[in-house]
């Protein structure tokens, strides 16, 4: 490419988070310059992922600070450091929460790049998307097409990726799959998973009616509280909820041989089961952030199921109420920030096809 298109200078409105425990400032920062290896974005739309939640909790202690959160960025190219090539001006790309992996430690060389050593997190330990522009490296962006709008695509970049990371875990043998946790991740995934010819159970904070209804319409065969046990036996189940106590009650609803999938970066404890619940060959194991492959087969899987995301939207400055929401259980789907000025009142709902 012979001319690079120059980043725009000034200024930026962005929601930065001082420490854990605050709310987020609105505040205007200067607009990041990309470094060589760089493509400089305009945010279209940042989803509002549980871990930005964790981060902006405390829970998850170690964020560069002052921080920009956001990983699950839609946007479109805006500028180029000199060794960006590979995109070109207004390109549609979406960011990921793996910001960067260094190529050559014990992980990454073993196809494990999601659990580098010196790997660094977009909205973690890099700025992310809660901002009008953000930078990222070029080889961990994602080309994001067949979606007609950003919102909707921007649940994939984190709630889809690691979400279909989990699934893929429980095995291409499983038929019966459980979902405890039926949020962002898990209406992304039920739709792929059933579009496969899996059976869902879905499992929700108990006496959550709404939750489990929206998980029947989504296709589950089967949706009640995560105390009850399922009418069959599950052969997998995947937990997106933080919640310790449910690794117990997904075993005991999972049958001998069967896999018992963590989706979650942060779980509360988990309290102490009698092993035979584990035993008869029950594996239980986390997923860990997500790797490039995860990121091109689900971008690819997801406009062809489709997968219809239910998006909740939000103006960038109204990131404190969304995460808010988030946090006391009050979004269905997902919720995303969006940069544009003509955004409706908080919170508005709709349900689209990809
Ligand atoms: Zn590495
Ligand atoms: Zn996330």
């Amino acid at each position: 490419m012979s001319e690079r298109a120059r980043a725009p200078a000034g200024t930026m409105r962005a929601m930065v988070l001082d420490a854990g425990g605050r709310r987020l400032r609105s505040m205007r920062v200067p607009v990041p310059q990309p470094g060589p290896d760089e493509v400089l974005i305009r945010v279209r739309a940042c989803g509002v992922c549980r871990t930005d939640l964790h981060i902006v909790d405390g829970e998850l202690t170690n964020p560069k600070l002052p921080l920009i959160p956001g990983h699950e960025i839609v946007g479109t190219v805006a500028g180029f450091g000199a060794r960006a090539g590979g995109f070109s001006e207004g390109d549609r790309v979406g960011v990921p929460w793996l910001g960067f992996s260094c190529g050559s430690c014990r992980y990454c060389v073993a196809g494990q790049e999601n659990l580098c050593e010196h790997a660094e997190f977009t909205g973690y330990t890099r700025d992310g998307g809660y901002a009008e522009y953000t930078v990222a490296d070029r080889r961990y962006c994602f080309r994001v097409t067949g979606y007609p709008s950003d919102e909707e695509a921007a649940p994939l970049l984190c709630a889809g990726l690691i979400g279909y990371r989990a699934y893929r875990m429980t095995g291409e043998g499983a038929e019966s799959l459980g979902i405890y946790g039926f949020g962002a991740a898990a209406h992304i995934i039920a739709q792929v998973a059933r579009h496969q010819g899996k059976r869902i159970f879905a499992f929700t904070s108990p006496g959550d009616a709404e939750a489990q209804q929206f998980a029947r319409r989504l296709g589950a065969v089967w949706a009640g509280d995560s105390t009850q046990l399922p009418p069959e036996e599950l052969d997998a189940a995947i937990i997106f909820a933080p919640v310790g106590s449910l690794l117990p009650a997904a075993l005991k609803a999972t049958r001998r041989g069967g896999s018992v999938v963590c989706g979650g970066i942060h779980m509360s404890d988990i309290p102490t089961f009698p092993y035979s619940l584990l035993w008869g060959e029950r594996v239980v194991r986390s997923v860990a952030n997500l790797t490039r492959r995860d990121g091109e087969e689900l971008l690819a899987i997801a406009p062809a199921v489709p997968v219809r995301t239910k998006v909740q939207v939000f103006a960038l400055e109204e990131a404190n109420e969304a995460l808010g929401r988030l946090r006391s259980g009050r979004i269905q789907g997902a919720a995303v920030l969006v940069n544009r000025s003509e955004t409706g009142r908080a919170g508005k709902t709709h349900e689209t096809s990809g």
